[in-house]
């Protein structure tokens, strides 16, 4: 899609921080970290919200995850723990329209989530 940001950031047009791509998956850090480690592991191609997958695309979803498995690991926390979070729609907290799973790891979290 020509006017989202983080198609812009899979076809390079934005810079970004990648820590890991590969045929259908992209992770990069998130600009506004809200914890030591914090980063988006998102589909390269474009879907708007978790509304948007359909049941033959669950895989997709399964490669998102275990991606977000796989950068825990590299970076350490494991063991210690690690959250992943994917808001869909304004009302749980989605302010950009491309699916994203947020990682977050380095820091005692709470619960609920705000
Ligand atoms: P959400 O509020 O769940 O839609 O999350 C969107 C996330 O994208 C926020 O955590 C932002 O900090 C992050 N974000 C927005 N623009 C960029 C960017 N250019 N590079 C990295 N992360 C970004
Ligand atoms: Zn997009």
């Amino acid at each position: 899609m020509t006017d989202c940001h983080f198609c812009k950031m899979v076809s390079g047009e934005i810079a970004t921080d990648v820590l890991y791509q590969d045929e259908q998956i992209f992770a990069f850090r998130d600009i506004n970290p809200q914890a030591p480690l914090h980063a988006l592991i998102i589909p390269k191609r474009h879907i708007s919200t978790l509304n948007d997958v359909p049941q033959e695309q669950a895989p997709l979803l399964g490669q998102m995850m275990h991606t977000a498995i796989r950068l825990a690991a590299q970076e350490g926390y494991d063991e210690r723990g690690y959250r992943c979070v994917i808001n869909c729609n304004r009302e749980a907290g989605q302010s950009v329209f491309h699916i994203h799973l947020h990682l977050l790891a380095g820091r005692a979290m709470q619960w609920p989530p705000g």
